[in-house]
């Protein structure tokens, strides 16, 4: 059985440095605030090439945070618009909602399944305050583009990079980026399941610009960055040191991981052959998180794929503006998502599969 995604294979690798690192924070006796975050937020910062990075408690917490902060730095105000891609996670929406702004949904490129300048262009009104772009699937957006649109109109930008840990954009002048350092700020997140893990929840917001760096650490810490003394109504959302050290172990692996997902999802790409299914289009750089196809029979291909041995997902299954959450906005008409909600498969794609099990992959779907 070829499964999805193993988290007990993906952590093999790293079980004695892991088991280490955990124990040394216990014997620390130091549990928040420590070296290990201190430290993380530094390599994290390097790593993606921005000047601050706070470590926070998850992927949402750090989107929200950013937008929070705007909120506070007067930037925006409650009841703004953020244009948000709508084939997204929940997640993305969320982070929107939760900071009292209104998400303004934009259909995807029906061959990247991503945001685009086009769309967003599209989408800007008179509220629009906010452009969010998600990295979906591990693949960069059009950034320079899209950052085009954001100065013309002076919008800022947040990055969704949860699904895109050490993606990059080729950049005109030549100069390369990577994913998390090319908008206004970047919000990454470290669920056991991205490309970069923690051992639990966790997250990280980066950016170039300080206020902004100095007033998400405030409000992931109570408000407060003097004990005791609140500048706003803030909120509990730090990392802890234990997730710190995990993901220090991990980090060093992160570019091997990302190329071998890469050289699998090229063998994907060259290799599967079946008019009956739609492969995604590259057109910048992908870490490939997940390696989605589409087919009309979706259902009868998972089908077709588990009775042969092969453990796929389905991402996402039913779209934001679907979810009784959103009932609201159950009006809306959005068939380029809808479609993708209809007939996407995610393949597996991870290092954990050998070259044989990728072989396997390919020739149950071609037989399909
Ligand atoms: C995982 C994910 C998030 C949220 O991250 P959490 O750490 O689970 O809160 C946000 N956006 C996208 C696109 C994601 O895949």
């Amino acid at each position: 059985m070829i499964q999805y995604l193993d988290l007990k294979q993906v952590n093999a690798p790293y079980e004695q440095k892991l088991r280490e690192a955990i124990s040394a924070v216990i014997d620390s006796g130091w549990y928040l605030f420590g070296k290990e975050v201190e430290q993380w937020s530094r390599d994290w910062k390097f790593y993606v090439g921005t000047k601050y990075c706070v470590p926070v408690s998850n992927g949402l917490d750090a989107l929200r945070l950013v937008l929070e902060a705007w909120i506070e730095l007067g930037v925006m105000k409650t009841g703004d618009e953020v244009i948000v891609p709508a084939n997204t996670y929940i997640a993305s929406i969320l982070a929107v909602s939760d900071a009292g702004l209104m998400p303004v949904f934009v259909e995807p490129d029906p061959e990247t399944f991503l945001l685009t300048a086009d769309g967003v262009r599209r989408a800007i009104g008179p509220k629009t305050k906010a452009i969010l772009p998600v990295h979906l699937y591990g693949q960069t957006c059009e950034m320079e583009e899209i950052m085009e649109v954001a100065r013309e109109n002076k919008l800022k930008v947040l990055e969704d990079a949860a699904q895109s840990h050490g993606s990059v954009l080729k950049m005109k002048d030549g100069s390369v980026k990577k994913s998390g350092s090319l908008g206004d700020a970047g919000a990454f997140s470290f669920y056991p399941g991205k490309n970069l893990g923690a051992l639990g929840d966790a997250g990280a917001v980066c950016t170039d610009n300080k206020s902004l760096a100095i007033t998400v650490s405030q409000l992931a810490n109570y408000g407060s960055s003097r004990k005791y003394v609140h500048i706003f109504k803030g909120d509990n959302c730090r990392m802890d040191e234990m997730q710190a050290a995990c993901l220090r172990v991990k980090l060093d692996d992160l570019d091997r991981i990302n190329r071998r997902r890469k050289a699998i999802a090229g063998r994907y790409l060259r290799e599967i052959r079946n008019p009956e299914i739609t492969l995604p289009v590259c057109r910048t750089d992908s870490v490939w998180h997940i390696f989605p196809v589409l087919c009309a029979k979706r259902d009868a291909l998972q089908e077709h794929l588990r009775t042969h041995g092969v453990m796929t997902q389905i991402h996402y299954p039913i779209p934001p503006h679907h979810q009784a959450a959103y009932r609201e906005l159950q009006e809306l008409r959005l068939p380029v998502t809808e479609k993708i909600a209809c007939e996407e498969l995610s393949l597996p794609c991870n290092q954990c599969m050998s070259e044989d099990e990728v072989t396997h992959v390919i020739q149950t779907v071609n037989q399909f």
